[in-house]
């Protein structure tokens, strides 16, 4: 099979996934083989490949958000496979955790100090197949193609779990928030799926971004306001979330909430963040950054996009493409979701 793997990680226009010609991994315990069908990209893939994040396996196949068809099953501790040959399934960026810790004990597995992830401790999906254990896989909704779901498992889930986390729209587990006003900082993938939610739960969301296709997207999916990266927001906002890896524009998107509002930071890696004046965040202002996402942030967002439903707007790339896809992320050159297809 094909896998694209980095051994030494580089900035992405050296082109530093290599192609290579591996042979099929066997399912262990627990696990099982996955022909992908769609692997979306993301920005955390990126920090992977660039080094912004240690390179935790040599070498490793990137890719967490994997769409694809049960190939064939390991052998199973007990009980019956949660999926049979032929099931469609998901897989995401938590890959195990511990079962056992204070954190994996009271629902925050996100937390887990033994987790490990997809396309970071074990290969993920920028591979014509990819090993994925059955505990932490997802079925997907039949409303959405391979392409359209693949988005949806790490754009998608942490961008609600930040969603929630800002405190807009309340913890609506599916039913109609009670609106309020959100702000986005940054409109990826992630900030293009999480918008789709805020807006079906009633909220005004305005976006700053940089790129103008990107905020022609977020116009095109009901932003109320449209702005460039620094622009002030014409109202405070109830809470905000900062999906671009921005550091600097922390005391800007303070300064854009009303007060009690929270700030989520999403990302998983960002740059230095400036001193904040206490001004800023006074009035009762919370920080929060997102950390990974536990299985039941993706199962409710997987119900809450099929109920809406969620269309991530999409920009396919093929697998051979890997480091373009990659470069096109970085430079911003295209709207929504990318996503590679073997
Ligand atoms: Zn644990
Ligand atoms: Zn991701």
């Amino acid at each position: 099979m094909r896998a694209f793997a980095v051994r030494e990680q580089a900035p992405i226009e050296a082109a530093p996934l290599v192609r290579e010609a591996r042979a099929l991994p066997s399912p262990g315990a627990g696990e099982v083989l996955v022909r992908v069908t769609a692997c979306g990209i993301c920005r955390t893939d990126l920090h992977v490949v660039e080094g912004d994040l240690p390179l935790v396996t040599v070498p490793l196949v990137p890719g967490h958000q994997i769409v694809g068809t049960v190939e064939r099953v390991g052998t199973m501790r007990g009980g019956r496979p949660r999926f049979r040959a032929g099931a469609r399934i998901g897989a995401a960026w938590l890959r195990a955790t511990c079962g056992a810790c204070a954190y994996c004990a009271s629902g925050r597995e996100n937390l887990c100090e033994r987790a490990r992830f997809t396309g970071w401790h074990a290969d993920g999906g920028f591979a014509d197949y990819a090993v994925v254990p059955e505990a932490f896989a997802y079925a997907l909704p039949d409303t959405l193609g391979d392409a359209e779901a693949a988005p949806l498992l790490c754009a998608g889930i942490i961008g609600y779990r930040a969603l929630r986390l800002s405190g807009v729209a309340g913890d609506a587990r599916g039913g109609r928030g009670t609106g309020g006003r959100l702000g986005i900082y940054g409109f990826g993938s992630s900030a293009s799926v999480t918008i789709q939610v805020a807006r079906a739960r009633g909220s005004d969301v305005f976006v700053c971004t940089r790129e103008p296709s990107h905020r022609e997207l977020a116009r095109a999916l009901g932003a109320s306001w449209v702005g460039a990266t620094t622009d002030a927001m014409p109202e405070p906002v109830d809470g905000a979330i900062i999906f671009a890896p921005a550091g600097e524009l922390v005391p800007i998107a303070l300064r854009s909430l009303a007060r009690g509002g929270t700030l989520a930071l999403a990302g998983i890696h960002m740059s230095r963040i400036p001193p904040l004046e206490y001004a800023d965040l006074f009035n009762e202002k919370r920080i929060v950054t997102v950390t990974a996402n536990t299985r039941a942030d993706g199962e409710e967002l997987l119900a809450e996009a099929a109920r809406i439903p969620i269309r991530p707007a999409v920009t396919t790339f093929p697998l051979e493409e890997a480091n373009g896809a990659l470069l096109a992320l970085k430079r911003g050159a295209f709207a929504g979701s990318g996503v590679l297809l073997p």
